[in-house]
């Protein structure tokens, strides 16, 4: 018996249900990943940490006796000429909740059907699969996180699967990976599974001091695991488990609040890009100029430009950061979140459909557990969580010079700071901010 593994955003060799099931139930197996020619319009950072994966999947794979087979083009008809070469009657992948995922299941769903090959789905893109918690009052999903969190904490979540030792693969072409991209952050992370377990073997060690250090902009002192789970280079519940074992509950609370935006994306696909309430406010202003200065960390505020140029400089920003330069788009300029949704998306190397999209709702106040009328005063936060001023001198060079916490409020400086101005076309704002 033959069985093809269509890896998506499982791209590692342990804890992978799909892979460990193919391998239990047949004498051959196909481990496929099927490139999407689109995605590295869409970010080069993530296409360039993808092909970093794959490279490694595949020298995994080749270590158990097995190769990984690439082929490139649609998903759904690269699988099936893939399956049919390999006389294959079994066809395994991991489920997943955005609706270009679940499009690709039901298109699967049917052309297995009529080719009488068994198609199954199996966890492993979360802790504990979207749609099992269910809120007792009824309906589909939770919506509100801290109910969500007491039922998923005492979930019982499933056994992780043991990892192949020895894969055979049927007579197959593999194909080559194409060359790999060149990104466009210069510090960002590579990708792997040999990568992510050698961060998440580090990481145990500094776990203890999470829940004081989360939030210190300059510390740096969270995980930086979620491109690593973002494509599946480590399992979550993996990570969940050794976390647990390291007693790390404040960080164990974080990954549950990567359950719960799966959750509610599987329940609500419109989270991506409508506005979680229909009752919301989404009057939002249009202005081009004042986005484009967001977007090139140049808005005159520094904590601000901080935060968005880290993003470009590693593909990734501090979550403080992300509130932060999230509620100044929204909630001071006044631009509609889905513009920030898709900067964010084209640069971070986690950049995924429902922790962006429920972010991002959450703080332009849309979203299902917000409060709509939350401000965040960025001078405020600066002090608070980069109280020296080291991270903003890290990312903006042109106020390195600048010593203490006064890097955070240049315009105050009685000797001239060569920096622009908050946005001109945000003056009003910009008053405010400055009392
Ligand atoms: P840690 O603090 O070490 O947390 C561990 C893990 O918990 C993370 O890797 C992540 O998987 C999960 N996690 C932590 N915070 C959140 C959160 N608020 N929501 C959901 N999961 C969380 N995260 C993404 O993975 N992809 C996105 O596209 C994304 N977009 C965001 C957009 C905005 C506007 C905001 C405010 C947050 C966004 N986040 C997103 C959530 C969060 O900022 C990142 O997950 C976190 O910064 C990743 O860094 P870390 O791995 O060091 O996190």
């Amino acid at each position: 018996r033959t069985a093809v593994v269509l890896f998506t955003r499982d791209l590692r060799v342990h804890d992978n249900p799909a892979l460990a099931a193919a391998c239990a139930n047949a004498d051959r197996v196909v481990p496929l990943f099927v490139l999407d020619p689109g995605l590295g319009e869409l970010s080069p950072n993530r296409s360039r940490f993808l092909h970093q994966s794959l490279a490694d999947l595949r020298s995994s794979l080749r270590e158990r006796g097995g190769d990984l087979v690439l082929r490139v083009g649609d998903p759904v008809a690269e699988t099936m000429t893939v399956a049919r070469q390999a006389g294959a009657t079994m066809l395994g992948l991991g489920a997943d909740v955005t609706p270009y995922a679940k499009r690709r299941e039901s298109h699967l769903r049917d052309r297995c059907g009529g080719e009488r090959i068994a198609l199954r789905l199996f966890p492993g893109v979360t802790i504990v699969d979207p749609g099992e918690l269910r809120p007792s009052g009824g309906g589909d999903a939770y919506r509100i996180f801290t109910p969500y969190y007491r039922a998923w904490s005492g979930a019982k979540w499933r056994d992780e699967v043991a990892t192949p030792r020895r894969i055979t693969l049927p007579d197959i072409p593999v194909g080559r990976l194409p060359a790999l991209p060149a990104g466009e952050s210069p510090g960002a992370a590579a990708g792997g599974e040999t990568e992510g377990r050698r961060r998440l073997t580090a990481w145990l060690e500094d776990i203890d001091a999470y829940a004081e250090k989360h939030d210190d902009l300059p510390g740096d002192g969270t995980s930086r695991l979620s491109p690593y789970l973002r494509f599946g280079c480590l399992s979550p519940l993996a990570v969940a488990e050794a976390a647990k074992a390291h007693g790390g509950e404040p960080f164990l609370r974080q990954l549950c609040w990567r359950d719960f935006y799966y959750q509610v994306a599987h329940a609500f696909p419109r989270i991506a890009t409508e506005p979680f309430r229909p009752n919301a406010n989404d009057e939002w202003r249009d202005d081009p100029e004042a986005l484009k200065h967001w977007q090139d960390g140049l808005t005159g505020v520094p904590i601000v430009d901080a935060g968005l140029r880290q993003l470009r400089a590693e593909g990734w920003m501090h979550n403080r950061a992300r509130l932060i330069t999230a509620a100044f788009l929204t909630k001071h300029l006044g631009i509609d979140w889905r513009h920030g949704v898709r900067w964010f998306f084209r640069w971070l190397l986690d950049g995924d459909v429902p922790n962006n999209s429920g972010n991002w709702q959450w703080v332009a106040g849309t979203g299902n557990d917000t409060r709509p009328y939350r401000r965040f005063n960025p001078i405020r936060q600066a002090h608070r969580f980069d109280p020296n001023g080291d991270y903003v001198r890290r990312y903006v060079p042109e106020l390195a010079g600048v010593r203490g916490p006064a890097v955070h409020e240049p315009w105050r400086i009685p000797d001239k700071v060569d920096y622009p101005g908050p946005l001109e076309s945000h003056r009003d704002e910009a008053v405010w901010l400055r009392s």
